[in-house]
C-alpha cells in the first residue's frame, strides 16, 4: 500500500490528539498525527480568549458531565491535575492559578503551543497537514485511514481525537461522530454548550452591552436545573455573559437534545442585597417622592431606570424588589455552535473501557477530548479533560501495538 505506516495514527492535532501523541513516542513508539488544518492546536490558540486557562486546581470527576462518571474517575486518577502541571513544567513552561484556574504566566495560548510543538520536533512526530480523514477501514494488520482527496496511512491503532462540534472553523465540525458511527458507536445528541441564550423581551433590546454581576437559575419545566453567579450581558438576540454561559447546558440539553420548550431563567438583579433590603431601600425612596425612572439609580447601571420605567411607575416597592430579584426570562432557543465553547454529548462513554480509552467494540480503536460524551465547567475543566484523556489513550493504543 502506497502512503505512510506507523504503529498509531493519531486523528485529529487538538490538544487531546497532541498529549496522545507525544505520549505514544515517549514510549519509542513511532505515531504520526492527521489533522485536517494546516496546523495544529488552532482551539488551543483561541482557547481563555487567547489566554488559555489549561486547567483547573480543584480537578475532579465532580465537575464533568458524561454517561460514565467511572471512566472520568478513571482518567484522572491515572493523570489528574498535578499531572498535567508537572507535564507542563517540565516541559518548560511557567504557569499560574487565578481563583483556582491555571494559566500560563506569558497569559498567551501561543505560549503553550509552542512548548507543545517543541517537543513534537524534539521526538521527530511526523504530522499529515491537511489530511482530511473520510474513512477509517479495519483491515488484518490494523486500520487503514483514508482522506478526503484519496491519501492513505496505515497502522495497528487508531486514537479518534476530532473534537466536538464547537467553533467548526477551528477544525472541529462533528465530522468524526460519522467514523465512530461507522464501527458501530452510539452518539449521545450533541448540543451546543457555554452557549449564549435566545431570549425575546424588550428590556434585552433596549439593555444590550449592559453587564451587571447577578445570581442565576435555569428553570427547566418549573425546577432548578443549575445555578451560578457571575456577569450578565444583554444582547441584542438575548442574553450572554459568564453566569448565563454556566448555566447554558441544562438548557441546550433540554430546548436542542429533549424538544422541551419550557425553559426559563430567573435573574437576581441585585444579589448584593436582600430583598427586605431592598423592599426598605426603595420604600425610602419613594416616601422621599424620587421620580420612578431615578428609584434604582445606583443600584443598577442608569440605563436600567428607563428600561424599567413600567415596573417602576408601579411605585410599589415589594413588587419591585421581588422583580428585580427574580426576572424571568422565556427561553426560546441557545445560539449556535460558532458561539458555543463545547460539545454536551459525543461519543458514548459507556462504550468505552475506563482504563485506556479503547472501544470496546472495536479492537486497537481508542478516542480522546472532547469527541466523548464529556464536557466539564468553564475555568479549564475541559482543556484539563482534553490533555489527560489524550494521554490515557496514548498509554492504551502504545500497549495495543507493542
Ligand atoms: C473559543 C473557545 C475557548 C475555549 N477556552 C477554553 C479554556 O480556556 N479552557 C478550557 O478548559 N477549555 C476551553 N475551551 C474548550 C477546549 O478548547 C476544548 O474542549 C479542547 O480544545 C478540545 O480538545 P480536543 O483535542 O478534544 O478537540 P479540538 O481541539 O477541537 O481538536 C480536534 C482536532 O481534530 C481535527 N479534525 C476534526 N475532524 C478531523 C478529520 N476528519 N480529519 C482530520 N482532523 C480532524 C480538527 O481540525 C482539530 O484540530 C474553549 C473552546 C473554545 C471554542
Amino acid at each position: 500500500m502506497e502512503g505512510r505506516k506507523a504503529p498509531v495514527i493519531v486523528i485529529g492535532g487538538g490538544a487531546s490528539g497532541i498529549l496522545a501523541a507525544i505520549t505514544v513516542k515517549s514510549r519509542g513508539i513511532p505515531v504520526v498525527i492527521c489533522e485536517r488544518m494546516s496546523r495544529l492546536g488552532r482551539k488551543i490558540l483561541a482557547s481563555g480568549n487567547g489566554r488559555c486557562n489549561l486547567s483547573n486546581d480543584k480537578l475532579d470527576s465532580s465537575h464533568y458531565n458524561s454517561a460514565s462518571k467511572r471512566l472520568v474517575d478513571s482518567v484522572f486518577n491515572k493523570f489528574g491535575k498535578n499531572d498535567i502541571i508537572r507535564f507542563f513544567e517540565s516541559h518548560g513552561l511557567k504557569i499560574y492559578s487565578e481563583e483556582g484556574r491555571v494559566f500560563p504566566v506569558t497569559n498567551q495560548s501561543s505560549t503553550v503551543l509552542k512548548i507543545l510543538e517543541m517537543e513534537f520536533a524534539r521526538l521527530s512526530i511526523p504530522v499529515e497537514y491537511d489530511f482530511q480523514v473520510s474513512k477509517v477501514t479495519e483491515i488484518k494488520a490494523g486500520f487503514v485511514v483514508l482522506s478526503a482527496s484519496g491519501r492513505k496511512v496505515a497502522g495497528g491503532a487508531v486514537i479518534l481525537a476530532c473534537g466536538g462540534r464547537s467553533y467548526p472553523a477551528l477544525g472541529s465540525d462533528g465530522n468524526a461522530y460519522d467514523i465512530a458511527k461507522a464501527f458501530g458507536h452510539t452518539i449521545i445528541g450533541p448540543v451546543p454548550s457555554a452557549v449564549p441564550l435566545v431570549v425575546k423581551d424588550e428590556l434585552c433590546h433596549d439593555l444590550q452591552g449592559q453587564k451587571i454581576g447577578v445570581r442565576i437559575k435555569s428553570l427547566i419545566c418549573g425546577k432548578v436545573a443549575s445555578e451560578s453567579s457571575g456577569d450578565l450581558l444583554f444582547t441584542k438576540y438575548g442574553l450572554s455573559g459568564t453566569a448565563i454561559l454556566d448555566i447554558s447546558r441544562e438548557i441546550s440539553v433540554a430546548i436542542n437534545r429533549d424538544k422541551l420548550r419550557d425553559a426559563a431563567v430567573s435573574i437576581d438583579m441585585t444579589p448584593f442585597m436582600s430583598e427586605a433590603e431592598l423592599v426598605s431601600e426603595l420604600s425610602k425612596r419613594l416616601r422621599a417622592g424620587v421620580p420612578a425612572e431615578d428609584l434604582i439609580a445606583g443600584i443598577l447601571p442608569n440605563k436600567f431606570g428607563p428600561a424599567m420605567k413600567e415596573l417602576l411607575r408601579v411605585k410599589d416597592a415589594k413588587l419591585i424588589a421581588k422583580t428585580l430579584k427574580d426576572k424571568r426570562f422565556k427561553v426560546l432557543g441557545t445560539r449556535g455552535w460558532n458561539e458555543a465553547d463545547f460539545t454536551a454529548g459525543g461519543v458514548n462513554s459507556s462504550e468505552v473501557d475506563a482504563d485506556h480509552l479503547a472501544s470496546l467494540i472495536v479492537r486497537g480503536l481508542y478516542f480522546a477530548g472532547e469527541i466523548l460524551d464529556v464536557d466539564g465547567k468553564r475555568g479549564g475543566y475541559n482543556l484539563a479533560w482534553a490533555w489527560a484523556s489524550g494521554h490515557v489513550a496514548g498509554i492504551g493504543a502504545a500497549t495495543c501495538v507493542k
